[in-house]
């Protein structure tokens, strides 16, 4: 049993969308999903964009500049995957509370999936 719940862990983790990032020096005209854009320059970007993972299709802007508040951290991971800290709590629209890790969505609050 216990090895059955290990692949079906697996599989559900495999599942779960990607989200790939790319560079940007300006706003990019359009946000496509799946996608999380690092605004600026490379080595001082100022701004993480992309679409709320739910699928409500608001896009979430988050501020990286320490000076301003509230403020978040983004890493690329040497598995090039991204991580987002702290959590991404919306307090308008949906209402959606989550992180991303290793380009994954993880939910905080209520669990919401597109489809
Ligand atoms: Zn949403």
């Amino acid at each position: 049993m216990k090895r059955i719940r290990k692949i079906l862990t697996r599989f559900v983790e495999w599942l779960r969308p990607e989200y790939k990032f790319k560079f940007e020096e300006d706003f990019p005209e359009s946000i496509k999903e799946n996608v999380i854009y690092i605004v600026g320059a490379k080595k001082s970007p100022w701004l993480l964009a992309f679409k709320c993972p739910c699928g409500c299709n608001q896009t979430i802007q988050l501020n990286l500049l320490k000076d301003a508040d509230p403020c978040w951290k983004f890493k690329i991971t040497a598995r090039k995957t991204i991580n987002i800290s702290p959590s991404v709590w919306r307090t308008t629209g949906c209402k959606s509370h989550f992180v991303i890790r290793n380009s994954k969505t993880e939910w905080v609050g209520r669990k919401r999936w597109k489809n």
